[in-house]
């Protein structure tokens, strides 16, 4: 599996410290598993905030710096992308830990809950206020125009889809915002399975969308 996009440094960080909520924290896990590099990555962050917690004195609290930090995981980026991946998504899809003991192995034992438009979610309970859901957006349809009033993150969990920021397939992991407009369409050749965590309510373009969304939950 190639993943080209990946969590933001910043999300990693906010990760490993604990500062993530259930849902994103989910999002994130649910990557690592299908992730070698990011694996990698967190590994040494982890090992560095133990060395930060372990050190007694101020002055060597001053020489870890967070951008020293990020030089050095950045010089050893190269050996992280040879490490094997842990699951493969070449026939049948299983869906990876965590996400796997949130709602079963089987993608198609899933209860999705049909949205109509080629849309298919499937909500998955957490303690915090975002909402994690998984989605399956039909192989070649788009998934309604719309912005952000917070953050979403989607990660790729079979297909891929492509918007006007690239294209985005298995282990791959997108992070938008109230400034990206965007209009995923999943590719023709299979349908698009992905996990994805919003901390408000989509915004959509289209007003009988907006209609029907109370009543949709998305
Ligand atoms: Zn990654």
């Amino acid at each position: 599996m190639s993943i080209d996009h990946h969590p933001s440094e910043e999300r990693l960080l906010d990760y490993v410290s604990g500062g993530l909520g259930e849902s994103w924290s989910l999002a994130v896990a649910t990557h690592l598993a299908l992730c070698p590099k990011c694996r990698n990555t967190v590994a040494r962050l982890e090992a560095m905030g133990g060395g930060m917690m372990d050190a007694a004195e101020p002055a060597t609290l001053a020489d870890n710096s967070f951008d020293a930090l990020w030089a050095r995981l950045e010089s050893e980026e190269d050996e992280a992308d040879s490490m094997p991946a842990i699951a493969g998504h070449a026939g049948k899809i299983d869906l990876p830990e965590p996400l796997r003991s949130y709602v079963g192995g089987s993608v198609d034992a899933l209860p999705w809950q049909n949205m109509g438009l080629g849309v298919r979610q499937l909500l998955i309970p957490t303690a915090d206020q975002s909402t994690a859901r998984l989605l399956c957006v039909a192989a070649g349809r788009p998934v309604p125009e719309h912005t952000h009033r917070g953050e979403e993150v989607t990660l790729v969990l079979q297909g891929a889809f492509r918007d006007s920021t690239g294209i985005y397939a298995a282990g791959d992991f997108q992070e938008a915002d109230e400034t990206v407009l965007h209009q995923p369409h999943a590719e023709k050749d299979r349908d698009c399975i992905c996990l994805a965590v919003t901390d408000a309510p989509l915004k959509f373009r289209n007003l009988a969308f907006r209609l029907v969304q109370p009543f949709i939950g998305i």
